[in-house]
């Protein structure tokens, strides 16, 4: 049931994930989880073109599965790696700042981040989470639509975009994430 209303994205070349920075495929892979919720471990990864195909295994319950990146935009750029230490250091302040109450002075850089890497699930999560502590319910539903589109497996998604929903006054909107929220939990407890 869960498989039918969640859409995992990268599976297929036609559905390649576009990475602007080295190594977030990696990054990416790492971040979603299976349907079962356990952790996605990358065994293999093989160029097609400016395409890359890396195979990996469910952690928990031994799946396996393909992602599928589109390296266009960094496979001739001698910058892609830097870049990616950019947007890392990016990210861990703008975490740090969430962590230490100042959710205003997190929300430039993590708007930074998620403009930067359109597909990290993380960047718009956290950018979502720092927007609804600064009261900015309207600017947060977008940011975490965005994660929960990006992260599906990810309880911690649904909850965020539920409380916002409910900031909103979005009831039953936030009734559903709730409980998507719950049974992504059930599934960890299960496996
Ligand atoms: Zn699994």
């Amino acid at each position: 049931m869960l498989n039918v209303l969640l859409v995992e994205r990268g599976a297929r070349a036609d559905d390649a994930i576009p990475v602007a920075s080295w190594p977030f495929c990696l990054v990416y892979l790492h971040t979603q989880r299976c349907a079962c919720g356990g952790n996605w471990h990358a065994l293999t990864h093989s160029l097609h073109g400016r395409l890359e195909c890396h195979r990996a295994i469910c952690e928990g319950c031994k799946t396996e599965r393909d992602f599928w990146f589109d390296l266009s935009l960094v496979v001739d750029d001698p910058n892609g790696f830097a870049r990616f230490e950019e947007l890392r250091g990016l990210f861990t302040e703008g975490l740090d700042y969430i962590e230490s109450g100042e959710a205003f002075r997190a929300i430039p850089l993590l708007s930074e981040v998620a403009a930067r890497e359109p597909w990290f699930g993380l960047a718009w999560l956290h950018l979502g989470i720092a927007q609804m502590l600064g009261e900015q319910h309207l600017e947060a539903r977008p940011s975490l639509e965005q994660a929960v589109g990006l992260l599906p497996m990810d309880s911690t998604a649904h909850d965020g975009l539920g409380d916002c929903y409910l900031a909103l006054g979005l009831n039953h909107r936030a009734a559903r994430e709730f409980e998507m929220a719950v049974r992504l939990r059930e599934r960890v407890e299960d496996s």
